[in-house]
This record gives C-alpha cells, structure tokens and sequence, in this order.
C-alpha cells in the first residue's frame, strides 16, 4: 500500500468512527439525558500489554476509539488527566457482599461504594455468607430484588453449588439460565450452615451440567485430613492457627480438581485463593497438558507473611491461611510467569464482635479479611517492588478476570468495551484509614495505617464518572439518568 492510499485509509477510517459517534448521538433523545460524548486524555493509558499517550473516545457508556490527540474527534469534552493513569476498572470475581440476610456484615450499597472508591468497577459476588445461599432460581431472583436501587458498580453473580443441588440438572439448569457467572463450591466446611461441602461425586456430577453452559466451576480448594495438633497451643499466636489448615490441604483438593479436569469440551475448572505456593507447580503442569483450569490468588497472600502477624490480630484470619514470606515471594513468580491467572480480593468482612478482636482468639475468630476498597493500591505497591509494570497490573485485575467469569464487554481499554476506567496517581502515596476513607460497612481491616502507593482519583463506570476524589472525603455522582446510583446486574446471556 502507498503512503497515499494509507493516509486514506485512514481517514476513512476516522470518519467511520466519528459518524459512527454522531449516529449514535442523534440516535439520543435530544435532552440532558443524552450520554455525553467525552474524550479523556492521558499521557499513561493502560491498554492491554502498552501504556500509551492517547485520546479514548468515549459516548454511549462504550469505547469508541482510542488514538493520538491530534486524531481524536473535534467537539466532544475533553478531559485531560496528564500523567495520571486511565487503567481499565478493576475487575473482582470474589467478593461477599453479605445481601439479602446479613446486611450487619456488609451490603450492597455499602460495598459497592467501597467499590467505587478502589477503581474496582465490577464485582462477582458470592452465594453464600448472604441468608439464604443461592442455590436455585428462587433464592437467585431474590439476591437481585435485594440489590435493586444499591449498586454503585456492576456486579455480576456466583451460584452455589452444594450436594443438595449437584445431582439436580434441572436446578442447577434454572440457577444458570437466570445468568451466574458459574458456580461456586467448597470441598471444606464453608462456615455457613446452609452451604454445605461438595465431594468428588458432587463435583463429577455438576461439572456435566456445567459443561452444557460451558461456565466455570469455582472451587474453595482445601481437603480437610486429620491434622497433629499441640493442644495446649497459644491461640492468640497466628502460628497456631496456621498449623490448623496445612498446605496439604491444598494440594489435596487441587490435586482432585486436576484429576477431574477436562482438556476439551468440560467445564472450565477455577480454583479459588491459592495461598499455597507448593500447589503451584500442580496447577502448572495441568496447563502444560492442556488441562482447562485457571486459578487466582488473593492481596493479602500477596502482601501479609505468617512470621509478620502480631500475637492476637485476628484481622488476618482468613482460610486458607496467610503463609510465610518465602510463600509469599513465590505466589509473586506465579503472577510473574503467568501460572496464577490473576489477583481477587476475597473481600469477606464480619462485625467486630465476630471477629473476637478484644479476645484475639485466633481459632474462634471469624475467618475472612476486608479488603476491597484497597486492592489496586495494595496490588501495585508490592507489584512495583518486584518489577511489574501498569500494564501486568491491568491484566491480573481486570483482562483475565474478566475473560474467565465471560464478561467480555469488561476487563480492557478496547473499542466496543465498556468504558469503565480507573483514574489514578500510581506515585502519590495515601494511608488507608488516615488520608483514604474506607467505605465498607465495617473499618476494621488489616490493611488500616499502611502505606501505599496510588491515589484514586476519579472512577468511570460505562462513561459516567461515579466516584471523584476532588475533596478529601470522596464524593459520589450518581446517574443523572436514573434516581439511584449508576451500578446495575450484570447477567451472562
Ligand atoms: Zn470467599
């Protein structure tokens, strides 16, 4: 092709694009209700595996193009972000947010704010820790009434898998057609009553199910075995705790997940929160035989070490356990070398008083850390000492984990993608609870007084601004469209 016909190309090219944006302009009803047609500029766009000085054009909740400045459509808005990052918003396949039945533990309003203020523009929120689980289409339909009118964010929706539903296709078919991202099961005791422990016959049977949808199995990966304990054990030492729940148990329950992994046309096999690194090399070699399982692991496996936790601070429980520092540096060669899919928060707060903060009590404690709010700063802080760049970032918190809960309009700065972004300073340094406000229902956190490097300045959801730092105590737009905030359910078709 000549220079020419190139520089032709081109144009008509941009002149698609830009007709394209004015169609869907005119296509509005012509009142303040029209979704504004905006560029966002910024010499830091984090596209996948770049980050590029551009112009991305935003109208109609989507992106449109993202190019140099100098080629960005006249007319439109413009706003120029200089050298903060436009990171595309977080995505978390983990999180509890507790509604309907224990809205005293979290909630959507309250944690999808929380949400918001992190840059995290998506959640996948579990069946269980709410009252009932969602098991069936009836308890499924319920969790959506709840969330009517609370969503700062999108989010998206685990069923529950348990012995009681795992052997009843046509269950399991309703609570799929009704638009769960896939399933979620635990092969130990949940904690939870109503939600019991799948075994491997529960599992085989399910994943046939599963495999007709061609949606993941999410699987809380530990296989409970008799364990040596000193009886006369400090339970105020995180060691003692740490003895109760061995790596073994891991890699019992992976090696079972492998062993019923398909390579072809099965359901994919997710396997939730790795703590153990020992697991890894597992987990790699059923990759290497073509084996469909993906896998995450979550900030305070990446952040916390087992010998760092003070005697009593029950706020790092959580299962499995938080490991050593030599675990701890191997999960980050995990995200390095790709064996580990990608990062989750396993937000799974409780009210003080079940978590035993006065006692310190690491074996009644209530297992579970809050954490949603932090997970980019948290993530990039200790990603950033070990050499990862913005982009590695975006593909461990919003390309993989969208692809593998297939929520393909989510995940990436692209065009057509839903224009969810992150706005955010990754130098500037803030201290959770001090300078940065934590919004979820319950302050009390393990990551509280730590330093971390990025400041959150402002969060796009499908081109609306819902979340803007501008005064210290973080505001919150809300859709100008509709009367509540701008979140909605997301249901896979
Ligand atoms: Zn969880």
């Amino acid at each position: 092709m000549d220079v020419l016909s190139m520089i032709m190309a081109l144009f008509f090219m941009l002149l698609a694009v830009w007709s394209q944006s004015q169609l869907a302009a005119l296509q509005q009803p012509k009142s303040e209700a029209a979704p504004a047609l905006e560029i966002l500029y910024s010499k830091r766009v984090v596209t996948r595996g770049a980050v590029i000085a551009a112009a991305v054009h935003v109208s109609d909740g989507r992106v449109q193009s993202i190019v140099p400045m100098r080629n960005a459509p006249k007319g439109p808005k413009v706003t120029d972000y200089g050298r903060l990052a436009i990171s595309p918003g977080l995505v978390d396949v983990h999180v509890h947010l507790n509604e309907p039945g224990r809205e005293e533990w979290e909630g959507f309003e309250t944690g999808t704010k929380a949400a918001a203020t992190g840059g995290v523009t998506t959640v996948v929120d579990m069946p269980l820790n709410s009252y009932p689980t969602i098991c069936d289409a009836a308890t499924f339909d319920g969790k959506i009434a709840a969330s009517k009118g609370k969503l700062h964010v999108d989010v998206a929706f685990w069923g529950g898998l348990v012995p009681q539903n795992a052997h009843n296709e046509t269950v399991l078919d309703e609570l799929i057609e009704r638009g769960v991202v896939g399933l979620k099961t635990f092969m130990s005791p949940s904690g939870i009553g109503d939600f019991e422990q799948s075994f491997k016959p529960d599992l085989e049977a399910a994943l046939k199910t599963l495999a007709k949808h061609q949606v993941p199995l999410m699987a809380h990966a530990e296989l409970p075995s008799d364990v040596d304990l000193d009886p006369n054990a400090d339970p105020r030492k995180y060691a003692t705790y740490l003895a109760t729940r061995p790596r073994k148990w891991e890699q019992d329950a992976i090696a079972q997940l492998v062993e019923i992994a398909s390579t072809t046309e099965g359901a994919p096999i997710h396997i939730a929160h790795v703590s153990d690194a020992d697991s890894l090399e597992m987990i790699a070699e059923a990759g290497r035989q073509g084996k469909r399982i993906t896998s995450e692991t979550c900030t305070h496996y990446l952040t916390f070490a087992a010998e760092e936790i003070p005697d009593g601070s029950t706020l790092h429980k959580c299962a499995p356990p938080i490991r050593e520092a030599e675990n701890r540096e191997r999960l980050w060669e995990g995200i390095k070398n790709g064996t580990l899919t990608f990062v989750s928060s396993d937000h799974s707060p409780a009210p003080p008083e079940d978590k035993l903060v006065e006692e310190g009590d690491f074996l009644r404690a209530w297992g579970g850390i809050s954490s949603l709010q932090f997970s980019l700063p948290a993530t990039w802080t200790q990603a950033l000492a070990r050499g990862l760049t913005l982009a590695d970032v975006a593909e461990i918190w919003s390309a993989r984990p969208a692809a593998v809960v297939g929520l393909g309009a989510k995940g990436t700065i692209s065009a057509g993608k839903d224009a969810d972004f992150v706005v955010w300073d990754p130098e500037a340094e803030i201290t959770v609870g001090e300078d940065w406000k934590v919004e979820h229902k319950h302050k009390l956190t393990p990551y509280h007084g730590m330093k971390m490097k990025g400041k959150i300045v402002a969060t796009y959801l499908r081109g609306e601004k819902i979340y803007s730092s501008s005064d210290e105590r973080g505001k919150y737009s809300h859709n100008h469209r509709a009367a509540g905030p701008y979140g909605r359910p997301l249901l896979r078709k």
